[in-house]
């Protein structure tokens, strides 16, 4: 019989705090076209990621979404692939996004800052920084920039600015994801002995369900292959 180490869900608690944290996130709608949760070979050659990084925290909280509301997608629970051109969770039908509802930070900030935006944001708030972090969020920014996408709450785009540029919300679902300790008891002496780590704070979908879903034979005897070609735990 194939059996898997128990993973409890997020307590509730955390998920309140997360939901706090999404809240400051201005909501946007857009022309719900997929670009964005996909890639082609030339872009992930380039080094970018769909939906990533996906933190410790995002993960449990989506993953109990899947659990009690989308009933029969084992094929969710069970992708482990590191570094997929397309986000599992597209879908080409309405809504587009299966898990819109619990999407990770790095969806919901997607194309909130247009380039005006991002050089107000520096002119605003970026005093005292230094120059390397401005280029950096200036960048970062940058390749999330989609004209497509228009902001349906303007009243929080100023305090969103504020503390993006000042890093202030990858700086809390860190904090947040310390609690969530990832992978679960059973997994831990494996897991510290194969990579040398105590936890994964931030992977991808398939990186998290490889450590945290996988059948424990599988995980026994094809994870730490499966941890040495992988390229995006942290
Ligand atoms: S944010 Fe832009 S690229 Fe992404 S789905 Fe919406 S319109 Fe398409
Ligand atoms: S989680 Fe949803 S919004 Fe984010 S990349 Fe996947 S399909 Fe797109």
């Amino acid at each position: 019989m194939t059996t898997t180490s128990v993973c409890q869900g997020l307590p509730r608690v955390l998920r309140a705090q997360l939901e706090v944290l999404y809240s400051q996130v201005p909501a946007t709608e857009c022309d719900n076209c997929g670009k964005c949760c996909q890639l082609s070979e030339e872009e992930r050659r380039a080094g970018w990621v769909t939906m990533y990084p996906l933190y410790a925290i995002e993960y449990m909280n989506i993953l109990d979404f899947v659990r009690t509301d989308l009933p029969g997608r084992e094929d969710l629970l069970n992708f482990r692939e590191e570094w997929p051109l397309r986000c599992p969770f597209r879908d080409d039908s309405l809504p587009g996004c299966v898990v819109y509802p619990v999407r990770p930070l790095v969806c919901r900030t997607y194309g909130v800052l247009g380039s005006e935006e991002i050089e107000e944001a520096i002119r605003r708030f970026g005093r005292g920084m230094p120059a390397s972090w401005i280029e950096i969020f200036r960048r970062w920014e940058g390749s999330l920039v989609c004209p497509r996408v228009r902001v349906t709450e303007p009243e929080k785009l100023l305090p969103y600015m504020e503390g993006r540029i000042h890093y202030r919300y990858m700086a809390m679902i860190e904090k947040l994801s310390e609690a969530v300790r990832l992978p679960q008891e059973g997994r831990r002496e494996d897991f510290r002995r194969i990579s040398g780590k105590e936890r994964v704070s931030r992977w991808t979908w398939g990186g998290f369900n490889a450590l945290i879903l996988s059948p424990d034979d599988w995980f026994r005897e094809e994870f730490p292959a499966y941890w040495r070609a992988s390229k995006l735990a942290r």
